[in-house]
């Protein structure tokens, strides 16, 4: 079975994600647990949290089917000690909210080497941060997105996640989510059948399926390979509809959240119609 939504606003407080999410149709969602561009945020009082489980029960959303993601200001690869420090401190504290709302994973983008170290020292220390942080937690588990390798960002091929994934002890606390469009851009041929069949018999090959927690569906403005991530509405992009439709119609991205982050949000209900249509 497929469970399928979007990124939502959870502004006014994490209980509103689940409205959000029911309103646009969708069986799955992903969410913030905090203002994504901040560093501090006061911790989840006890209402929004008791809210936010009532209102998942409600309206049918386990678990499972939520994929929250970290703030776009963590880097678990920084060279600098103390941006590290505090970069590891800001994901133990999001991966207590999610243990704090009931939720089972967390996306995160691996982290840059800012061309300061090496691509092998700066996953190591996203291995070490990812060690680090399980231990200090108990159950949810650490969602790796792959990305398209803008700047000096990691995570732009399939070898880079299982580096890491390798690195880490808990392999029962380690997962990916595989964003379409940073899939393509990174250089993955998606948009051809036989690319998008090479591209997960490789990523099968590679990291395996049993790694996968999540998908970002998304279409892309740029170019095959380009390293450049900006993201397009289903079917209006390079990638088009079909790669949706093979990834709809195939067991092995059953079970999973599957996320719209898509930029016109009018859009979604529709995409999660489509996308369910198939
Ligand atoms: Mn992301
Ligand atoms: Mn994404
Ligand atoms: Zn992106």
């Amino acid at each position: 079975m497929k469970f399928i939504g979007a990124h939502v606003s959870a502004s006014g407080g994490v209980e509103n994600a689940p409205v959000n999410a029911n309103t646009i149709g969708a069986t799955a969602f992903a969410m913030f647990t905090k203002n994504q561009r901040q560093w501090a945020s006061l911790p989840l009082d006890k209402m929004s949290i008791e809210l936010f489980k009532k209102r998942c029960l409600e309206y049918g959303y386990r678990a499972s089917n939520i994929l929250p993601h970290d703030s776009y200001l963590i880097n678990l690869g920084n060279p600098d000690a103390e941006a590290l420090h505090k970069s590891r401190k800001a994901f133990i504290d999001e991966l207590k909210r999610c243990e704090q709302l009931g939720l089972d994973r967390l996306n995160f983008h691996p982290g840059s080497h800012l061309g300061k170290i090496s691509e092998e020292e700066s996953m190591r220390l996203i291995g070490e941060s990812i060690n680090i942080a399980l231990k200090e937690t108990s159950s949810v588990i650490a969602v790796i997105e792959n990305t398209s390798g803008q700047g000096s960002n990691l995570g732009f091929k399939f070898e880079h996640l299982k580096y890491i994934i390798d690195l880490v002890y808990d392999k029962a606390r380690v997962g990916v989510c595989i964003d379409t469009c940073h899939t393509f851009t990174a250089g993955y041929d998606i948009q051809s059948k036989s690319g998008f069949e090479k591209t997960f018999n490789d990523f099968e090959r590679i990291v395996s399926f049993k790694y996968l927690k999540g998908m970002h569906l998304n279409d892309t403005k740029k170019g095959l390979g380009s390293r450049v991530d900006r993201h397009e509405n289903l079917g209006e992009g390079l990638l088009g509809i079909d790669p949706f439709r093979w990834i709809m119609t195939d067991p092995r991205f059953d079970g999973i959240p599957l996320i719209l982050e898509t930029p016109d949000e009018t859009k979604w209900s529709r995409e999660i119609q489509l996308l369910g249509s198939f």
